[in-house]
């Protein structure tokens, strides 16, 4: 399918024209010419009436001509209203007005971004290359009827864009209106890629589900099974399941948690909290670990109550992770000091850290996504979901706070949880 060719007078040949006419005019001089040889019509007589043949077929391409021209200019320069111009420029997505051939009427800024090689007047497919840009275009020319295109911007980067191509009626300087084609691109890269971490997401929880699944069921048909009357094994076999029940309990746990706090991410947290009894009571909680992996934990809080606006069972939920991931992976280095630091205007500051074996640079920017691991054995084998520090950012985003991570391989690790100061928070 074509753009649609001008089809006016103006393109009917000018051979054609004069054959036609030359045609008439010999006509007309033969019939005169027997006239006057019959005598029925004087010599001077017979030439004025050539002459108003001759006349009456030239007019016809004289009114065709000045119709084509008037049709070309309409065609080619419908709108003079400034209006239809400022309203394209003033769309926020790249749009681009065309006239019924194709021509470019008008363009936004945006949109001379996006197509540098797009010019007023001038056919838009030379300039918009993409085979979905222009097949959309051809089939809403042809039918006058709207078209969406998605495709793949390689230029400046790769970007997933949607063309929607909208017919619509646009004031000519003749009066009555003219359809135009209104081209408008939206770029849906920050969608797919929503898209694309849902589906990862779904993906990986059912497979952090199934693992612990499939061995729960192995170990029952075992035990129902060779293992029946072997107590020993029976033993054993309980304990492991018992192991990845409480596996599968926390990942389930880790995951309402990470949508609840998710759900409710818009809304700041109001109450003032003291930070001081909420990290104790953490800490406390903790000492068992702490004892069975021989760590010591130093806590350094100051005397006086530290107040925030947050939401005290997140909160403690926040402290659990960093505290009890510096025990699990830190535990090497013997040592996790935990302090709360207040400069008094800006942010109040909690640092867990640790001496253990260290995060490589290349994992730090990744550490906070969903799922992801150093090393995935290691943390299963510590209990771990992968959600944990997914789970602090979200936290901390909420409380509109924010994570510091650093850390220096075979020297340890620390995650620093940053709160805004309440004076800070009220008088924003
Ligand atoms: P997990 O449930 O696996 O502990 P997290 O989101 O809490 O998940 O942590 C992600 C990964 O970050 C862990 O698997 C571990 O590899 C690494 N990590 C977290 N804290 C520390 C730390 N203090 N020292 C070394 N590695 C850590």
């Amino acid at each position: 399918m074509a753009i649609d060719a001008p089809s006016s007078a103006a393109a009917q040949p000018w051979s054609d024209r004069l054959r036609h006419s030359t045609i008439i005019l010999i006509v007309a001089a033969l019939a005169l010419s027997v006239v006057v040889s019959l005598g029925e019509l004087s010599v001077l007589h017979a030439v004025a009436v050539f002459l108003c043949i001759a006349v009456a077929a030239l007019i016809p391409w004289r009114l065709h001509d000045a119709a084509a021209s008037r049709d070309e200019t309409r065609r080619i320069n419908p709108v003079e209203s400034a209006a239809v111009a400022a309203v394209v420029a003033g769309m926020p997505d790249p749009a681009v007005l065309l006239d019924r051939a194709g021509r470019v009427i008008h363009l936004n800024a945006a949109a001379a971004q996006l197509a540098p090689a797009l010019r007023r007047n001038e056919l838009a497919q030379f300039a918009l290359r993409s085979p979905e840009i222009i097949t959309a275009l051809r089939e809403s020319i042809a039918t006058t009827e709207p078209r969406r295109a998605t495709y793949l911007d390689h230029v400046p980067v790769d970007r997933w864009m949607e063309l929607i191509i909208t017919p619509v009626p646009v004031p000519t300087s003749f009066g009555g209106a003219d359809k135009c084609m209104l081209m408008t691109f939206h770029d849906q890269t920050p969608l797919r890629r929503v898209e694309e971490m849902r589906a990862d997401f779904v993906a990986n929880a059912s497979h952090e589900l199934r693992t612990p699944l499939a061995a729960l069921s192995g170990f029952i048909d075992t035990l129902q099974g060779q293992a029946k009357d072997d107590p020993k094994a029976r033993e054993r076999f309980l304990g492991i399941m018992h192991n990845q029940a409480t596996r599968m309990a926390r990942l389930i746990d880790d995951l309402l948690s990470l949508s609840r706090v998710e759900l409710s991410a818009h809304v700041r947290p109001d109450t003032l909290v003291d930070l001081l009894p909420i990290i104790r009571q953490v800490a406390d909680g903790l000492e068992p670990l702490a004892r069975e992996r021989q760590v010591e934990v130093e806590i350094n809080l100051p005397d006086t109550p530290v107040m925030i606006a947050g939401d005290r069972e997140e909160l403690l939920r926040l402290f659990e992770n960093l505290i009890e991931n510096a025990l699990k992976y830190g535990a090497s280095g013997g040592r996790v000091i935990v302090s709360l630091t207040s400069d008094g205007t800006q942010e109040v500051r909690v640092m867990v850290r640790d001496f253990g074996p260290g995060i490589a640079p290349e994992h730090l920017p990744r550490l906070t996504e969903r799922f992801y691991r150093v090393d995935v054995g290691d943390s299963r084998s510590q209990g771990g979901t992968g959600l944990g520090l997914s789970l602090v950012k979200h936290i901390l985003n909420r409380h509109r706070g924010r994570l510091l991570i650093e850390s220096v391989p075979r020297q340890g690790a620390t995650f620093i949880a940053c709160f805004p100061q309440v004076k800070t928070l009220t008088q924003s």
